[in-house]
């Protein structure tokens, strides 16, 4: 697809109104957005990669829980941060998380491949996806574009 300059906080509005129905009441979102806040990218991947995140988020909390959403930028990148308040992700399958196929889900609920898909595309991006444990001790997944992309 065509790269474009795509306003960060309209393309999380955009996914977090089509996910809403996985959302419901139960769980609240915030967003805290600096930085600057356009990233030159394809903007249906960008907001697969986002939706595939969130998607994630709400099944790791399926009682109440919260999404917090950060936008920061560095000299080098920038960056979107998304982080849950469900039980987070045991070290150890820190990297198998982004393998095709890898999934903890129950057959037929989870087919494993949207980190795999979500990592593929910000690669092609010459961007990085990583995980680490959030506060409180959710997951918080990191999506960082390098400015030389732009
Ligand atoms: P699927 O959602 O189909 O299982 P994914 O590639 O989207 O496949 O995710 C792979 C696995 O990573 C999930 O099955 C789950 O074990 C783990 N995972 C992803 N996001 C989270 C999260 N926010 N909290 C806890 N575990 C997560
Ligand atoms: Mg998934």
């Amino acid at each position: 697809g065509e790269r474009t300059l795509v306003n960060v906080p309209e393309a999380i509005e955009t996914v977090l109104a089509l996910i809403q129905h996985k959302l419901g009441d139960r769980i609240a979102v915030r967003c805290t957005f600096a930085g600057r806040p356009e990233i030159h990218c394809t903007p249906a991947l960008l907001n697969q990669v986002v939706m595939n995140i969130l998607g994630n988020a709400a099944d790791a909390m399926p009682e109440t829980g919260t999404i917090t959403i950060l936008t920061a930028s560095t000299d080098e990148a920038d960056e979107i941060r998304i982080s849950d308040s469900g039980p987070g992700i045991p070290e150890a399958l820190r990297e198998k998380i982004f393998e095709p196929f890898f999934t903890t889900k129950p057959v037929g609920a989870g087919t494993g491949l949207g980190l795999a898909i979500a990592y593929s595309v910000v690669q092609a991006h010459s961007g990085s996806l990583t995980v680490e444990g959030a506060p409180g001790g959710g997951a918080c997944f990191i999506i960082g574009i390098p400015r030389q992309a732009r």
